[in-house]
């Protein structure tokens, strides 16, 4: 099941997205899925009529994993981690669908990253592998957004990785899907740059979140991004960035400096 968050000019709701590719409406229903049973109101509102907002804004944090790909960790001169890197990224970060990223003034070196994001659905601690197909709702498409000379002279990520548009989400969240091997894809205007499988990550889906949550309370809509593949680059204003993955669908946005 697809669920979607999205305005038609007004307050977000919450829908599923339903029928024929190109002809997919939204099945509006009450409140935050994310809070309460999934209640269909009735309405319907065609796909291409609505803007989809971010599926998610975490109310406490997203977690982000370094060089969790083979690939990439050798692209960025390094070995892969023994345990699963982990930093922070704000809620601030977050932004939807064709909602502009907006390079940072203190960086010339900003790079995509295309990434599977975990959505966390329930309040949860120290869980145990085996456990974890049960915290999490669904899947979406990320891209992990870096200044990437900021990275390298800052030690610390937090800016780097953390400043306000640097956590696109979208289009929606995917609540039925193996994630085990799914073609992931990052396009730059239209050229594919990168083309991963998650069948590739070092550390999996059941072993990030377990992991995770023993440093972390994690909370319904916390949301954790599980790496990407070789082929991150730079991009400029005026640019669009895609995020495509298998079984869920394409997050697009542009790139603008301000
Ligand atoms: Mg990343």
């Amino acid at each position: 099941m697809r669920i979607a968050r999205f305005t038609t000019g007004e307050d977000p709701r919450y829908g599923i997205v339903e029928g024929e590719p190109g002809a997919e409406q939204i099945n509006v229903v009450g409140g935050d899925p994310l809070y309460s049973a999934l209640t269909p109101t009735g309405a319907k509102v065609p796909l291409d009529e609505v803007r989809l907002l971010a599926p998610v804004i975490p109310r406490s944090k997203v977690v982000g994993i370094g060089k969790n790909y083979a690939d990439h960790a050798a692209e960025m001169g390094g070995e892969v981690p023994e345990a699963p890197l982990v930093f922070l990224k704000p809620n601030t970060a977050v932004i939807g669908p064709d909602d502009p990223i907006v390079l940072p003034s203190f960086s010339e070196e900003v790079h995509y990253e295309g990434e599977l994001a975990v959505v966390i659905g329930r309040i949860c601690k120290d869980v145990p592998r085996e456990r974890v197909k049960d915290v999490i709702v669904g899947y979406t498409c990320a891209n992990d957004v870096t200044a990437r000379d900021a990275q390298r002279t800052d030690g610390q990520w937090a800016r780097a990785k953390g400043f306000d548009s640097s956590c696109p989400l979208g289009p929606w969240l995917e609540t039925e899907l193996d994630v085990a091997n799914l073609r992931l894809r990052t396009r730059l205007d239209g050229l594919t740059v990168q083309d991963g499988n998650t069948a590739d990550l070092v550390f999996d889906v059941p072993e990030l979140v377990s992991y995770v949550s023993r440093a972390f309370t994690l909370l319904p809509g916390d949301v954790i991004l599980t790496g990407t593949p070789a082929g991150v680059g730079p991009i400029q204003p005026g640019q669009r960035v895609e995020v495509e993955i298998e079984g869920i669908g394409t997050l697009g946005n542009q790139v603008v400096r301000r």
